[in-house]
């Protein structure tokens, strides 16, 4: 048993290290307990909107992940079928003078690798890998947890950012496993000069298609290109095995552009994820252990938001904390009550984005319409989501 005064964060995923540098930077004491051997993240690309650079600042590692990013020049939305543009948002001057902060994307071990050398220079955090949290029991005035290996830990509060299939929620909300949405993922990047078409290659572009879309922006300094195929699986729909294989896939992508098809060829097909989220909640705080990022809220990625929620999750929470001193409860209260309804629009929102991409027939004519109405500068559909928020 280690009595410590600190608090326990579990999960070193964005979510996790967020927090644990957030609280650091307040003067807390925190232990962060990862089941994996070593700190780091799988999977590529991350969009970052302007809201999620604020945190960064907040951080401090927004010049490191700024070395390593991309600024697309635009967001463009284009028809699969037709490879036509439909509509884009600038993310220039004009954008950046509204939202106050750019739109970049980074690859995800650069984002967590800063988080981590950010973490190793505070005194106040220790980092544990190989500690699988099974269980925890609040005390009323501290918390203990214990990991898979036998080893206890003691800490004033327990914050859990153990991700989409969240032990911690488990015990603590018991709503069982997150909702299979029949979303399959492929992905790949390629070397810069190995692509063929450099069309639009300077955006983040997202081809839209009849239960499908294809996305790709450029990653690492602009040295490599990122591709994300998802589909809507029809097998899946029907309850038929095998679903969301590649064979699918390239059934699903056969109906798309020449262009589109062409890029599908750099995405690899050994590896899918699975996509899931749930329905808001808005209770994930119980005494003194509370959840954060995917574990409280997992959300579609059609937003591109759920690593950016998970990080205004972690400043929002360390500030609640600092202003109500010893009451624990009532940070995590009043963290999880201004948290609840904004990181519930995201996974709502996240939904309709995806049904509005993935549109067919009549509601794809509908769509194409509309977003020909919208000039690059039209804004009021994301103002809410990418202005900076209050801390
Ligand atoms: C295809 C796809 C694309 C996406 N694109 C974007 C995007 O562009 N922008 C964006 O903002 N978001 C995006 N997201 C969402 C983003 O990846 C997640 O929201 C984010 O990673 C959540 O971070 P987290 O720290 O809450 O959870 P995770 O990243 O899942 O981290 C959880 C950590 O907890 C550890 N852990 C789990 N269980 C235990 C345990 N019992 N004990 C100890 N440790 C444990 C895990 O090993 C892991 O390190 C995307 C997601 C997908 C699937």
């Amino acid at each position: 048993m280690h009595a410590r005064r600190e608090f326990l964060v579990i999960g070193g995923g964005i979510g996790g290290l967020s927090a644990a540098l957030a609280l650091a930077l307040r003067g807390m004491p925190v232990r962060v307990l990862e089941k994996a051997p070593e700190f780091t993240e799988i999977g590529y690309g991350l969009q970052m909107g302007p809201n999620a650079y604020h945190v960064m600042r907040l951080l401090g590692i927004a010049e490191q992940v700024e070395a390593q990013s991309v600024h697309p020049r635009a967001l463009i939305l284009m028809d699969a079928l037709t490879d036509r543009e439909l509509t884009r948002i600038a993310t220039g001057a004009a954008f950046q003078a509204r939202y106050r902060f750019p739109y970049i994307v980074v690859h995800r071990r650069d984002l967590h690798g800063a988080l981590y050398a950010a973490c190793r220079t505070r005194g106040e955090i220790a980092l544990m890998t190989s500690k699988e949290f099974t269980a925890f029991t609040d005390h009323g005035d501290r918390v203990t947890v214990t990991c898979a290996d036998g080893s206890e830990y003691e800490g004033r509060a327990l914050i859990a950012a153990d991700g989409l299939h969240s032990c911690a929620r488990e015990l603590l909300l018991g709503d069982g496993p997150p909702r299979i949405a029949g979303h399959f993922v492929y992905r790949g990047v390629v070397p810069i000069d190995e692509v063929r078409n450099q069309s639009y290659f300077d955006s983040m572009v997202i081809w839209c298609g009849p239960d499908l879309h294809f996305v790709q922006y450029r990653l690492r300094g602009g040295t490599v290109m990122n591709y994300v195929a998802t589909f809507v699986s029809e097998q899946f729909r029907r309850g038929l095995p095998g679903f969301g294989g590649a064979d699918e896939l390239l059934q699903a992508f056969a109906q798309t552009a020449p262009a589109v098809r062409d890029m599908l060829g750099h995405v690899g097909k050994d590896k899918n994820w699975i996509l899931y989220d749930r329905e808001p909640v808005p209770n994930w705080t119980r005494g003194n252990v509370t959840l954060l990022g995917d574990a409280a809220h997992p959300t579609l990625q059609y937003l591109a938001q759920g690593a950016c929620m998970a990080m205004e999750d972690a400043v929002v929470l360390a500030a609640k904390l600092e202003r109500a001193g010893a009451d624990v409860n009532s940070a995590f209260l009043a963290y999880q009550g201004e948290r609840y309804l904004r990181t519930a629009r995201v996974q709502i929102t996240s939904r309709i984005f995806g049904d509005i991409m993935h549109a067919r027939g009549g509601a794809r004519d509908l769509r194409n319409h509309l977003m020909a109405q919208r000039t690059p500068d039209t804004t009021w559909e994301i103002d809410w989501l990418y202005r900076a928020i209050e801390v």
